[in-house]
């Protein structure tokens, strides 16, 4: 379940001495400071922004990216921040908040999930009162390889606009990027040709835009939010799934509830096998590869 953001007295209070001494953003080597919130987000800044910036990553590795809230610290550092980069849709709920207690009136937020063909969000994908905090589309655009590059594109954007003097350099390493990201996706389409329309299934239902790319079908244990261990009929529903489909494969996440997809896995006679959501580690590339070698793998 998540709780809701709420940010002490004592830490706004803390918040005005930060505001009040911050002063000039950015670093005595004259490189920009931003802010980065999940892995995927951190990763692409980091890298198209290269040595030009100076990123921050709010949310920390390992662990459960859906339900971070910001420390005094990170608040201390947005507050220093001339960009905060976030992916959007719901996956930092806490974003506007936290902007607004640091007071930093000239902190830009770049969405970069802007501008995507997103997938709306069905029904049963919210939980009661939660509508508000997260938003009527799937958030998990970075996995897709057509969405990791318009993240990149995206970020490569509003640090242009932040630093001109180094656009330049952040279109070459954008331009790089696009060209591996290619590669993969023309390595790897090919091979799915001949599993199109087959389900895999998954811990939480973050491979939708994988899906899209790839023409799969994705069942999974846990909403697109995370939001806790299925019902008793959720559950009857995946094994029954599962067995009408011939799924030998569980794939589980170590974020999302694992002994529940062992659970399954046992009652279906499957193996289980672990996917990496990216959301709290991982390379971007090489995660996305070896995601779909154990996908094909289990498809075999
Ligand atoms: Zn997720």
């Amino acid at each position: 379940m998540k709780r809701k953001f709420k940010i002490a007295a004592a830490a706004i209070a803390a918040m005005m001495v930060f505001t009040a001494c911050s002063g000039e953003k950015g670093d005595a080597d004259g490189k920009i400071a931003v802010s980065t919130t999940i892995n995927p987000v951190h990763q692409i800044v980091t890298m198209i922004g290269g040595d030009k910036v100076e990123v921050s990553r709010m949310v920390p590795a390992g662990s459960e990216a859906h339900d971070f809230e910001p420390t005094i610290r990170d608040m201390e550092t947005l507050s220093k921040s001339k960009i905060l980069f976030i992916s959007g849709l719901g996956m930092e709920p806490w974003a506007d908040k936290a902007k607004e207690t640091t007071g930093a009136k000239d902190l830009v937020t770049a969405v970069l999930s802007d501008g995507m063909d997103l997938i709306p969000l069905g029904e049963e994908d919210h939980e009661e009162g939660e509508e508000e905090e997260h938003g009527d589309y799937d958030p998990h655009v970075w996995l897709s390889l057509d969405g990791m590059i318009r993240m990149a594109e995206n970020a490569e954007k509003a640090l242009s606009a932040a630093s001109p003097e180094n656009a330049e350099y952040f279109r070459k390493n954008l331009d790089e990027f696009r060209k591996e990201a290619i590669a993969l996706k023309e390595e790897y389409l090919p091979k799915f040709e001949e599993y199109q329309g087959k389900a895999f299934v998954t811990g939480h239902a973050a491979f939708g835009y994988m899906c899209r790319e790839l023409g799969l079908v994705q069942m999974s244990v846990e909403g697109p939010f995370q939001e806790g261990e299925p019902t008793p009929k959720k559950m009857e529903e995946l094994i029954n799934f599962a067995k009408e489909n011939g799924i030998k494969t569980i794939f589980l996440e170590e974020q999302a509830s694992p002994k529940v997809s062992e659970t399954l896995a046992k009652e279906v006679g499957a193996v289980t096998e672990t996917l990496n959501p990216l959301e709290s580690e991982g390379d971007l590339l090489q995660t996305m590869k070896d995601n779909y070698d154990k996908i094909l793998k289990s498809m075999e």
